[in-house]
């Protein structure tokens, strides 16, 4: 198995999680005798102060050479100062965009071990594992025309889906459904938006190719309230970009740290994985942040890109294991116990070798 990775570690805490998810990832091929290839390029704030774009050509010329791409992320605020196309987050939008993955899986699960990290009452989160499924392409963040009209004195963005764009995710979510509960939930904001009228009309349409799976519809703003309250009521949970990308942060409450949810984006010419936090900036450089995140993403990719179910399997089980035998990073600490906490880097060499410690009980079992 051969895979070309680029890494694109990012601005902030970016660099620091993304090298632990190289590590698993090395981890895994050389147990395995893979042949796992990385190869880093710039990408966000610091990209655009040295090379004036956030996404620079070199850097999109090893995204579409490759398997598979990794990131941490991009932003901060000492690149404010930084507008238009320069800021950093347009790099990311451009880095989507060119990779042309539509479909943004951003699974959110309440692991039991850490159940006293959420703020959630423990039996609201019992059984919550969730997948949302947002649509990445679409939607105000990339609507044309968009502008800060100085003169006029006002700011717009065009919020715009089209057929195809809406039946593509949500073909992808429906089969997700298919495979895991069968139940899948679309949110929009069908009562005030025709974007939204639209959005629902297709989705219904599309509902009738799987006939297995039940869907519903809810709004958004009272699905913010419902899934926080009642998590494990939910499944699948389809959405455009925006809504998206807010009700993933919401759930994150779920997991107990916004540093524990990873992300994947497929269907388009190269998948790309990402831990869904930003880059952190009140805790880069201390070597504090979670890994998970972007550890999970490497799952994402092993399962989705390479088609190693075993291998992301033994990664799934890696962070569990790691997680029920106490060990922690800040983020998932009360401040008072904070001084117990685990650096990113020994959180993500206890990942690696539980992966391989669960690799080689894999292949025991199978031995016998
Ligand atoms: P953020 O996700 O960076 O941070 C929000 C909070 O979560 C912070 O308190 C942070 O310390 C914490 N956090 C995030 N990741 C963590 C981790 N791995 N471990 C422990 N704690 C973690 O969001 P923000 O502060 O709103 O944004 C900061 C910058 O990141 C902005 O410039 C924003 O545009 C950018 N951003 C980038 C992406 C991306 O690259 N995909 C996504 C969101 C935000």
């Amino acid at each position: 198995m051969k895979l070309n990775i680029a890494v694109l570690p990012g601005d902030g805490v970016g660099p620091e999680v993304t090298r632990e998810a190289v590590r698993v990832l090395r981890a895994v091929s050389d147990f395995c005798g893979y042949d796992f290839r990385f190869e880093e390029a710039p990408i966000g704030g610091g990209a655009s102060v040295e090379f004036g774009q956030p996404f620079p050509p070199h850097t999109r010329e090893r995204c579409l050479n490759s398997s598979a791409v990794l990131l941490g992320a991009v932003g901060g605020p000492q690149f404010d100062h930084l507008t238009g196309e320069r800021r950093p987050e347009a790099g990311l939008l451009d880095l989507r965009h060119t990779l042309g993955c539509f479909a943004n899986l951003r699974p959110a699960i309440a692991f039991p071990s850490i159940a006293a990290c959420s703020p959630l009452r423990p039996e609201r989160l019992t059984g919550a594992n969730l997948m949302i499924v947002r649509e990445l392409l679409g939607g105000l963040y990339f609507g044309e025309p968009r502008a800060i009209d100085q003169a006029g004195h006002q700011a717009f963005n065009t919020m715009r889906y089209t057929e195809h764009e809406i039946e593509r995710v949500a073909r992808v979510a429906f089969k997700l459904a298919e495979r895991r509960t069968k139940k899948l939930i679309s949110v929009d904001k069908a009562n005030v938006l025709e974007t939204s009228r639209y959005w629902r009309q297709v989705v219904t349409r599309v509902a009738k190719e799987f006939p297995e799976v039940a869907l519903e519809h809810a709004l958004v703003d009272s699905f913010a309230m419902n899934v926080i309250t009642w998590p494990a009521r939910y499944d699948v949970v389809l959405t455009e970009n925006l809504f998206g990308d807010i009700l993933s942060d919401e759930t994150a409450v779920i997991a107990g740290s916004l540093g524990m949810l990873p992300s994947a984006s497929i269907g388009g010419r190269v998948d790309l994985y990402e831990p869904i936090h930003g880059s952190a900036p009140d805790i880069a450089g201390k070597g504090i942040a979670n890994p998970i995140g972007a550890i999970g993403s490497v799952a994402m990719l092993l399962r989705h890109t390479a088609k190693l179910h075993a291998e992301a399997d033994s990664v799934d089980f890696a962070i569990e294991a790691v997680l029920k035998a106490g060990f922690r990073t800040a983020d998932l600490l009360p401040a008072e116990q904070r001084a117990k906490a685990v650096s990113t880097e020994e959180m993500g060499r206890r990942i690696a070798e539980a992966t391989i410690e669960a690799l080689n009980s894999r292949m025991a079992y199978h031995a016998v």
